[in-house]
């Protein structure tokens, strides 16, 4: 009965994740974008997942590099922008899906920025504790070893703390393929619960990231219940303004995490993407 608590032990090395660091290392060397197309205004959303101790460094040193380029402003702040257009600066804001317990080792090193981060949480985990039902939720729903989620006290502790907490469905499902019924749990109650606790204004984000894995009729919805954003995991930035509720869009957040060295992180952040609006 043992959970993950180091990057270490969560980290299996696949040919594929090592092919993958040193062609990114390749890449931010020989492709390296210029100094200038950092300084681009825009808002960038970066996603994570899990934080461990073991990268308290290399987060660090994330941070730094971005606190150089950036401004930090919260998630909350990043869709107001998004939606009126004031894209005025370089901003970033940070969010970790799946609501696991690291996220508050994760805000510990945010607190030393000024950081507010925000954490997309599913409720049929929030203060769950038997071992067993995390074992089989983890590797069902998540793919890996027995992590440990929030508690309900922690998630009101974050909310006094400054942080946010946004909904990322009641059970981890793909909303790309529910049924009717189904979309009504892991959507409309999933946000219910929530909102005894954050209030109503509450983000959206859908588990496993792409296109592929929301229909229109889930996006419509999310926003019909209420939730003031949703959003994608992809390589992007946003330059321009987005009508997020009345046209049924969602913004793309950028994938980071903390156990990134920095100059993959800073060849993401200066590669222009591409503006994937629907
Ligand atoms: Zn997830």
């Amino acid at each position: 009965m043992q959970f993950i608590t180091t990057y270490k032990a969560y980290n299996q090395p696949s040919p594929r994740s090592i092919f993958r660091h040193y062609a990114l290392n390749a890449l931010s060397l020989v492709k390296a974008p210029s100094a200038e197309s950092l300084k681009q205004k825009r808002i960038v959303f970066t996603c994570f997942h899990s934080y461990f101790t073991d990268n308290e460094a290399t987060l660090r040193a994330q941070l730094e590099f971005m606190g150089k380029h950036f401004k930090f402003i919260s998630y909350s702040e990043g869709v107001r922008r998004l939606t009126t257009g004031e894209i005025d600066d370089n901003y970033i804001c940070f969010s970790a899906d799946d609501g696991y317990k690291n996220f508050l080792d994760a805000c510990k090193v945010f607190d030393d920025y000024g950081i507010k981060a925000l954490v997309f949480a599913n409720p049929k985990v929030i203060g769950e504790t038997n071992y067993e039902t995390l074992k089989f939720y983890n590797d069902d729903r998540l793919s890996h070893g027995p992590m440990e989620f929030l508690s309900w006290q922690e998630v009101d502790d974050l909310l006094t703390r400054g942080h946010e907490v946004g909904n990322h469905t009641y059970g981890h499902r793909n909303v790309g393929n529910c049924s009717e019924e189904e979309l009504q749990e892991q959507i409309v109650k999933s946000y219910e619960i929530l909102q005894k606790h954050v209030g109503s204004d509450i983000h959206f984000a859908w588990p496993y990231g792409s296109p592929n894995d929301i229909s229109q009729k889930a996006l419509d919805l999310i926003y019909k219940t209420g939730h003031i954003s949703a959003a994608a995991v992809d390589r992007h930035s946003h330059y321009t303004r987005l009508e997020l509720v009345k046209e049924r869009s969602y913004l793309i957040r950028e994938q980071i995490e903390p156990f990134y060295p920095v100059n993959h992180v800073r060849y993401f952040l200066a590669k222009d993407h591409s503006v994937i609006n629907r």
